[in-house]
């Protein structure tokens, strides 16, 4: 059932489950961080914050976070630029609040950033908070309600980043928050007719946008509400109840499916009676012309944009971007696989046709770079179970294991059978002319007799080696008695004398005393 808060008191359920998970984080946070809470509305893939006695220092400049970010992601040239300009532009910003010297005027930098999923939208924002060491949240603008509660409420994210940053308020203060699926509230409005709830979450993030105080307990969090009571009377005074948002970041994201149409339709308009006949518009080139006007017209309250003025468009991604990602990002899938077999032990090398193979197949799922952690997992999934239980040492990821990954692996683990065969074979050839080094007795081992060998050895678990010494451990006395006997100094074994040994050596050994001549599989020497 999802939660519900209203100004009453709490179910006896909600009381119990709020005060479990208070003690839960009470007593973990004594032993060092706090966890994110179950509910949290961040992602585990977030940053780490950093230490609150870290002071903030911000001195880089916007080609300084672009060379950082073109290290991480491939393509999106123009949206790394105009992100590392406003990030620049924020953090001098806060640097400058911090020392008390902050420009009346200024108009905070939140992003708009418009781009179809898994482009690099998150994976840019996380990696600049990284860069600046700053608390990092994400949300999903659709689990967000007006009023009841369906699944958080927009002060939430305010709150998340304040556990990211480790309870340091002031860290808090200036960190980012990104709401993705912001298109979904607009289309909410847009095409219902009736506002579901768009336009109040749009109003409820406005606020924050602009600068509002927002509890650092919710009012409804009864076990945060113990908590501070328990800080009271430890630390004797009242740890901040309140951040700021005025120098939090925001930046929405989403795909704004139908924008495009709708700037193309203002250019159209524009264009008229400028000879623009029989002109067509390019729709993929037409969203980095969208204005105001446009996120309005597609269902956005105007002050609720306003508040928003760096746009960025991120593009979609080729099977030549998504070979480049495998390739050279530093944060390319490729360096994760490579670490999961080597913990194993096992050398994995990508063939550039291989990588190109897993891009082709990756851009048909069109989820941009996701597609390639699916195919990835698709194509692995066979060699990361069998392989670290085999002897398999390395293998070559090709266009054709790509394509038919079992096929590949049967291929490789009967190859490495096979191997394996011929080296134990080759053991067996080898104990054989040691024991001739050292007692001037030949064994002659028969094909059977090898194969058996190399089976026994294999159901014991046991070297080849091992297992002939063990086997054959009495025939150099058997032997070299049967050659004062008879003069013979050759003898061959097969199967049977493989499995069972002494009774083969100890008839043979009565037989030579019988025997003057030669008889059954003694061959004579000379
Ligand atoms: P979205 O645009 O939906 O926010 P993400 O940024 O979450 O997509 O991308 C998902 C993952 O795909 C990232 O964590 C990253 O590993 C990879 N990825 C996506 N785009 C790029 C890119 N342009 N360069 C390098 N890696 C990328």
């Amino acid at each position: 059932m999802p939660r519900r808060f209203f100004s009453g008191p709490p179910s006896p359920e909600e009381f119990q489950r709020q005060l479990t998970d208070f003690m839960r984080q009470h007593f973990q946070t004594l032993g060092g961080r706090a966890p994110a809470h179950s509910d949290s509305v961040g992602s585990s893939e977030d940053p780490p914050a950093r230490s609150s006695e870290a002071d903030f220092h911000f001195d880089k400049k916007p080609r300084d976070v672009k060379a950082y970010l073109d290290r991480f992601v491939i393509k999106q040239q123009e949206a790394k630029k105009v992100l590392s300009v406003a990030m620049c532009d924020h953090y001098h910003q806060v640097r400058l609040a911090i020392a008390g010297k902050e420009q009346p005027n200024y108009t905070k930098q939140n992003i708009i950033l418009i781009g179809p999923t898994g482009v690099g939208k998150t994976y840019l924002i996380r990696s600049v908070a990284e860069l600046i060491g700053v608390p990092f949240v994400k949300g999903d603008a659709t689990k967000f309600s007006e009023t009841g509660y369906v699944g958080g409420d927009v002060e939430d994210l305010v709150r998340e980043l304040l556990r990211r940053a480790d309870g340091d308020v002031e860290r808090a203060q200036y960190g980012i928050i990104y709401i993705d699926e912001i298109d979904k509230i607009a289309a909410a409005s847009r095409h219902s007719g009736r506002d579901v709830s768009g336009r109040g979450v749009q109003t409820n993030l406005l606020k924050l946008m602009e600068e509002t105080e927002v509890p650092a307990r919710s009012p409804q969090d009864i076990a945060g509400q113990v908590q501070a009571l328990m800080e009271m009377s430890q630390r004797g005074k009242k740890s901040a109840s309140v951040i700021n948002t005025k120098h939090i970041l925001f930046i929405v994201s989403g795909a704004f499916d139908g924008l495009e149409k709708v700037v193309q339709r203002r250019l159209r308009e524009a264009s008229i009676g400028f000879a623009a006949k029989g002109h067509s518009l390019d729709e993929s080139k037409c969203l980095e012309q969208v204005a105001t006007r446009d996120f309005i017209d597609f269902g956005f309250e105007p002050e609720f944009i306003g508040r928003l003025p760096v746009r960025v468009v991120c593009q979609p991604l080729s099977i030549e971007d998504l070979f480049s990602i495998l390739r050279t990002s530093e944060g390319s899938i490729i360096r994760q696989y490579e670490q999961t077999f080597a913990a194993y032990g096992i050398e994995v090398l990508f063939t550039d046709e291989g990588l190109r193979q897993i891009a082709t197949l990756a851009a048909e799922e069109q989820t941009g770079a996701r597609g390639l952690m699916t195919v990835c997992e698709r194509v692995f999934r066979e060699f990361k179970y069998e392989l670290p239980s085999t002897n398999v040492r390395r293998f070559v990821v090709t266009r054709e294991l790509v394509d038919n990954p079992i096929a590949e692996l049967q291929r490789l683990l009967s190859e490495h059978v096979r191997e394996e065969r011929e080296f134990s074979r080759q053991l067996v050839y080898e104990y054989a002319t040691r024991f001739f080094e050292s007692h001037g007795l030949k064994l002659q081992f028969t094909e059977s007799a090898v194969e058996s060998l190399i089976s026994l050895a294999h159901e014991k678990s046991l070297s080849v080696r091992d297992l002939c010494a063990e086997k054959f451990k009495d025939f150099q006395f058997g032997l070299k008695l049967i050659a004062q006997n008879t003069g013979q100094r050759e003898f061959v074994l097969d199967a049977n004398a493989t499995l069972a040994p002494d009774k083969v050596l100890s008839d043979w050994v009565v037989a030579s005393y019988r025997e003057t001549g030669t008889r059954g599989k003694w061959v004579k020497a000379n």
